[in-house]
């Protein structure tokens, strides 16, 4: 996407290229997606600094500069400076609008239970072996896991709004073994869970078949308008809210920044212009709103309360979804006919229009390389 910053470079093939035209840029997505590749190759040249979600080269003259890590990073390659209307959703075979249908994970999701019903769903029936998600403590503080029970996989559900390197646990799927009920077929299968960056870099890794990415069969993306680092929007909701993260339920995005506490029914609402200072840069330059690269793209954004928006992009996408429809783990709205189809059309509308918004608002910022300069590790290390 930034190709055009390559021109800043000396020798373009060198294998740092990524650390001199994306991560000193402020770029960084903070996905991992290089920091695991070189690991992966029993390199341990870059290490994941997670506080500030930034890969960070710790032993230089160990990079056998082979660009792994350049060419599994999300933030590389052709530079897009149009896109065709037609496309803001990304291809897809079918929208839906769906609920998990199990009332626990309705009472713990962030909007319909979708991602959470559907890996439930896919464990329970031996389909996956595991989920490679995101889950979090009192101090909402984002953490990659492997979710091999039901219990690991619900207390994974909901958001938090800030990087979760998920990536980084593709890793520990090599050494994993789980005993598969079709013993003679064991060849272990994951889902992985992850705003579009990420799944656009398990594409990548994909795209090379390297081998650590051989044991994900089902990518489910979230849409993502935008994300912070961790301490930052705590901090700045804290100042906000006048409240402490620990008192937090449930953080959620609806045109504005909800912060739920406990004991209080309505949610502070919080502008989202006041927390944009602190927004990453590489979002500013980030044109997927939907997850393009995903099997199954799931939002909030166009769905009734309590229900999630579904964009099913693959075979294999759909199949997941029908195998959880079938086994009755989600359920659509009730309304039929006419009704129902002014819900879908209006959703969509909804879905398309705020792609466009970002689209369009970040194609100009690339053009102009305007405001993109918020990390705050940027201005550490220019
Ligand atoms: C940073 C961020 C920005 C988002 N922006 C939008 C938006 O602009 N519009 C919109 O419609 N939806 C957005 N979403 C998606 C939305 O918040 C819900 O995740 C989505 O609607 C699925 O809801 P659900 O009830 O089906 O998911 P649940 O069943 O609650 O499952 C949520 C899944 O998300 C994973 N997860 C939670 N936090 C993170 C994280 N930080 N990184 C990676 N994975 C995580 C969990 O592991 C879990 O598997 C965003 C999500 C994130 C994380
Ligand atoms: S070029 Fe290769 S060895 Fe060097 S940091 Fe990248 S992946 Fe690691
Ligand atoms: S975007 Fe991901 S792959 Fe690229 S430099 Fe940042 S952490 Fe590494
Ligand atoms: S806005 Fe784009 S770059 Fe930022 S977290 Fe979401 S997908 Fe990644």
């Amino acid at each position: 996407m930034i190709k055009n910053l390559e021109n800043d470079l000396k020798h373009p093939l060198d294998g740092k290229a990524l650390f001199k035209i994306i991560v000193s840029k402020g770029l960084c997505t903070g996905c991992a997606a290089c920091v695991t590749a070189c690991q992966a190759l029993g390199d341990k040249t870059i290490e994941y600094q997670n506080g500030e979600s930034l890969p960070k080269i710790v032993r230089d003259e160990e990079c056998r500069e082979c660009r792994l890590c350049y060419t599994v990073c999300p933030q590389t390659g052709e530079e897009i400076t149009s896109v065709e209307e037609d496309y803001y959703l990304g291809n897809y075979r079918k929208f839906e609008i769906l609920q998990a249908t199990d009332p626990e994970i309705q009472t713990r999701a962030q909007d319909g239970g979708v991602v959470t019903g559907i890996l439930k769903h896919l464990m329970e029936k031996h389909y996956i072996d595991g989920a490679i998600v995101s889950t979090a403590g009192n101090d909402w503080f984002p953490q990659p896991t492997i979710a091999q029970s039901i219990k690991e996989l619900l207390a994974s559900s909901g958001s938090r709004y800030s990087v979760s390197p998920n990536i980084l646990f593709l890793e520990n799927l090599m050494d994993l073994d789980v005993d598969h009920r079709y013993s003679g077929f064991n060849d272990e299968n994951y889902a992985f869970v992850g705003t579009p960056c990420m799944v656009k870099a398990v594409q990548n890794m994909k795209k090379i078949n390297l081998k650590i990415i051989r044991k994900v069969k089902l990518t489910i993306g979230l849409f993502c308008f935008e994300n912070f680092n961790h301490e930052e929007i705590t901090r700045r909701l804290e100042e906000k809210t006048g409240t402490k993260r620990l008192d937090w339920e449930k953080l959620n995005i609806k045109r504005r920044m909800l912060v739920y506490t406990k004991g209080k029914p309505e949610p502070f609402e919080i502008p989202l212009k006041e927390l944009h200072d602190i927004v990453r840069g590489a979002c500013n330059v980030c044109l997927d709103l939907t997850n393009f690269g995903s099997d199954i793209a799931v939002g909030g954004l166009g769905a009734p309360k309590g229900y999630s928006s579904v964009l099913i992009r693959t075979k294999t996408g759909q199949e997941a979804v029908n195998l959880a429809l079938r086994g009755k783990a989600l359920g659509g709205i009730p309304e039929i006919g006419p009704e129902r189809r002014n819900i879908y059309e209006k959703a969509l509308r909804s879905i398309s229009n705020t792609a466009k918004r970002k689209i369009t608002t970040n194609l100009d910022r690339i053009k102009t390389k305007s405001n993109i300069t918020n990390t705050p590790s940027r201005r550490e290390l220019i």
